[in-house]
């Protein structure tokens, strides 16, 4: 196993995510398999229980696992299926020794950081690294690892000495160091400032590791003079100094490597350059071009709590891109606040209620995402009655699914108390239930998680049909609360179908309104398996439809051309 190690200096944000992602990509496209591991040093067991506010989205694997949103990244660009063990946490790694040192297999020792956690760390490395990710046999070549935080953070320090201890015991020839800077230009001179970078080369060298090459980012392309410099000082040769400055869209920074030749530095240094191809990116060139020449844009109205922080909706984000791009269309996502839309806002906030109202009405969709908690869930329910009655295309993910059940539930049956036991504990009308198998003590990996299979009730319903026909799909989840069984009957009776339930038919996945033109709620989160040119069935269905062109896409497919 061959290792790349990513690791950031200077300042977090600097995009070290998406750097290792794009690493991963030039290397793919010299014909190797890669894998990748993402630390986060912090003490959560994993993502389940951090805020979307302050953590951004927790992205969920196929297996259930509940991990940082640089996971969503790798699978989406490496195109792979991550396992919960490739996200790495301080938590788990003191959980994995704590428990072995309460059966007793340290044998009287005493245990510490070094040599057991640090051990635990590279153990778990070795191991993760080679579990196959691609849907093909046998390990990966190359495993890129990427360090959360900054180098010199107190809680990345026994990750830091377990990376130093790994490059050592797998050799030269298997291991490369890329350190993630920041160039900051200052003054009205515009120079480029080097020092931060030298000053976080020297602290990661007194730690014991060596960069072998630098990511730097900056706004404008780096000078040669500061390679120059920056070469010297660091100690890193200047064919090995790559710039990352700003691009037009994340998709250009794998061809930005490639250009810089960071493929033959890398390979280089893993002694692989007889094993690999000279990376063919033309799909991928292809992609990040036709992006920036789109013109044609298409208004979603993006309706919900955690609006403040677009990376809370990541995945949404990307799968509405990877949607439109594959309709030609550029997103317009307008941010709507769902506490804005409700009545209280009218009178507290006027203009944010107008705005909110205004923004609403000017979109060609609507989408309610998941969420927790019951702020906003009253302009939720607003956006959705909205785009029930005005024949906008709507699509509810998790929480938008229950919202529309309730909004449903209130209008069309009259019962006006309608709600889930999660917003009104002692709702007279639950419509949507706290399921049977969670737990009401332990909120970290409790929910419904991963992925889980949904069967198709009929063929004859907008969904199956934009799964090309099948019977079944298999979609990521993340609930505690589900649609109530008790009132199915009376919800069909009104008009609103369940056309995909699970295996047991006892719990509902996807609804619809057949008298609307893409009205879908679906109680799994779609976005998670969207990929760059393979959209996700749903996003495409509610772009084809804001845009009007969805009948005669599914008419088109129905005929098999
Ligand atoms: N809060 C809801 C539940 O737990 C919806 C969850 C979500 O949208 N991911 O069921």
């Amino acid at each position: 196993m061959k290792y790349v190690l990513v690791t950031g200096g200077v300042v977090s944000g600097l995009g070290k995510g998406v750097t290792a992602s794009s690493i991963g990509v030039v290397l793919k496209a010299c014909g190797l398999r890669v894998t990748s591991i993402k630390i986060d040093p912090y003490l959560n067991t994993d993502a389940g229980t951090m805020s979307p506010f302050e953590h951004g989205e927790v992205f969920v694997l196929d297996d259930g696992g509940e991990v940082d949103l640089d996971l969503g990244n790798y699978e989406r660009f490496l195109d792979v299926t991550l396992t919960r063990e490739n996200n790495i946490t301080t938590g788990k790694i003191y959980q994995s020794v704590l428990e072995k040192e309460r059966r007793g297999d340290y044998l009287g020792k005493t245990v510490q950081v070094v040599p057991h956690i640090t051990d635990a760390i590279k153990n778990w490395i070795e191991a993760v690294a080679v579990i196959p990710v691609d849907g093909k046999e046998g390990p990966a070549d190359v495993c890129v690892i990427e360090l959360g935080g900054t180098v010199g953070d107190i809680e990345s320090m026994p990750f830091i000495e377990a990376l130093r201890q790994l490059s050592f015991s797998v050799g030269q020839d298997n291991f490369c160091l890329i350190h993630v800077s920041l160039i900051p230009v200052l003054g009205v001179v515009g120079e480029q400032k080097t020092k931060p970078t030298q000053h976080s080369v020297r602290e990661l060298r007194a730690l014991g590791l060596t960069p072998h090459l630098l990511a730097c980012r900056s706004a404008q392309p780096l000078l040669e003079s500061t390679k120059e410099k920056l070469s010297q000082f660091c100690h890193v040769p200047a064919g090995n100094i790559l710039n990352v400055h700003d691009v037009p869209n994340i998709w250009h920074v794998p061809l930005l490597l490639r250009n810089q030749n960071a493929h033959h530095s890398i390979l280089k240094q893993l002694n692989l350059l007889d094993l690999a191809t000279p990376p063919a990116l033309q799909d991928w060139t292809k992609m990040a071009e036709t992006f920036d020449n789109l013109t044609e844009s298409v208004r979603i109205a993006l309706v919900g709590k955690y609006v403040g922080l677009t990376d809370s909706y990541l995945s949404v984000v990307k799968a509405l891109l990877h949607a439109c791009i594959a309709c030609s269309l550029k997103p317009s996502i307008d941010w709507i606040a769902a506490s804005d839309l409700e009545d209280c806002s009218a009178e507290l906030t006027p203009e944010a209620h107008a705005a909110a109202w205004q923004t609403l009405k000017n979109a060609a969709c609507v989408l309610v995402p998941g969420g927790f908690g019951d702020r906003g869930v009253t302009g939720m329910i607003l956006a959705a009655k909205y785009a029930r009655e005005n024949n906008v295309p709507y699509l509810g993910i998790c929480l938008g699914m229950q919202i529309s059940v309730i909004e449903f539930a209130r209008s069309v049956l009259g019962l006006e108390s309608a709600n889930s036991k999660e917003f009104d504990a002692e709702t007279p009308n639950p419509v949507v239930i706290f399921m049977p198998e969670g737990s009401r003590t332990h909120m970290g990996s409790t929910m419904r998680l991963g992925s889980r299979r949904t069967l198709f009730q009929t063929p004859d319903c907008i969904t199956s049909k934009l799964y090309h026909n099948s019977e079944y799909v298999d979609e990521r989840h993340r609930h505690r609360y589900e649609v109530n069984p008790e009132v199915i009957g009376t919800l069909e009776e009104c008009g609103l179908k369940f056309v995909g339930k699970d295996e047991t038919k006892k719990r509902m996945e996807i609804l619809e309104l057949p008298s609307h033109p893409f009205y879908v709620g679906v109680q799994f989160h779609p976005e998670f398996k969207s990929r760059p040119g393979r959209p996700s069935a749903l996003f495409l269905g509610l772009i084809l439809a804001a845009t009007g062109q969805l009948e005669a896409y599914l008419d088109r497919h129905q005929n098999g051309s």
